[in-house]
């Protein structure tokens, strides 16, 4: 997985510097047409609206860039057991925010994960086990989910027990 998550990335940085470029060509045009405005009013408000159309295809692209997808897609494909931090070194984040990451897959219905109430790991292809409630049981603070008092970490959204720590 190394090295794919090295080709990603550097895919991805000259992705927005081509972006970058589009978008710079854009502003040439916006500047350039600003310009000609006061001798070729109507050439230099076309080379504005170009500039400005230029300038939002190039923000589109950046847009398209945004890693919503590959991360899911990387999520989505994995099975069985993995911390925290493997993940979020695989999305190249944090492992709080590779916990967010998940659990907003799961909400999705894109990823199929559940959490180990004593370590924290993700169980990936595992859903999260119904319990029965009982009046002891913790309600998490983050997804809602009630869950066994002597758990260490929410076994649906991975987020701390506050009441253990
Ligand atoms: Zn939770």
């Amino acid at each position: 997985m190394g090295i794919f998550h090295y080709i990603r990335k550097i895919i991805g940085g000259l992705w927005s510097l081509f972006c970058y470029f589009i978008m710079f060509i854009g502003l040439i045009f916006f500047i350039v047409g600003a310009l000609m405005v006061i001798g070729h009013v109507y050439y230099g408000i076309a080379g504005v609206i170009l500039g400005l159309i230029i300038i939002g295809f190039g923000k589109f692209l950046l847009w398209l860039k945004k890693p919503v997808g590959a991360g899911l897609d990387y999520l989505s494909n994995l099975v069985g057991r993995k911390s925290l931090d493997d993940v979020a070194k695989e999305l190249g984040t944090d492992p709080e925010s590779a916990r967010v990451e998940i659990y907003k897959g799961k909400t999705d219905g894109k990823v199929k994960a559940r959490f180990d109430m004593q370590t924290g790991e993700v169980i990936f292809g595992e859903d999260t086990p119904k319990y029965t409630p009982a009046p002891n049981f913790v309600e998490c603070e983050y997804c809602g989910t009630l869950y066994p008092p002597e758990a260490i970490f929410c076994p649906n959204c991975g987020a701390p027990n506050k009441r253990k720590s």
